[in-house]
């Protein structure tokens, strides 16, 4: 059920993301198979064939699916993804306001 990046659907998500790149991350131990972050964002998330669970596809999406991304994170009803900000290559927030200028 994987599906690629979306061309042409760059522009208005990036202008409107922040300006830190992201990081997702699952917990496959909390996923209940519900299916709601492959729908929205399918380039980001699928799920395995046999149970349903979540497999991350793109650790580090584009930033044309930054708004797809959180609002898988906000939409997941087992809270299973986690959505950082990257401030520096290895360290992450889960704020933007904690990342260092
Ligand atoms: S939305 Fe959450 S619970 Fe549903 S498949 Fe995705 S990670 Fe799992």
């Amino acid at each position: 059920m994987s599906a690629g990046r979306r061309p042409g659907a760059a522009g208005s998500d990036a202008a409107t993301g922040p300006d830190r790149p992201l990081r997702v991350a699952v917990d496959q131990d909390r996923c209940c198979g519900s299916g709601m972050c492959v729908l929205t964002a399918p380039g980001v998330f699928d799920q395995r064939d046999e149970d349903g669970i979540v497999v991350l596809l793109d650790e580090r999406p584009h930033a044309e699916l930054w708004r797809q991304v959180r609002d898988a994170e906000s939409g997941c009803p087992s809270q299973a993804i986690e959505v950082s900000e990257e401030c520096q290559e290895g360290e992450v927030s889960q704020v933007s306001e904690e990342c260092e200028e």
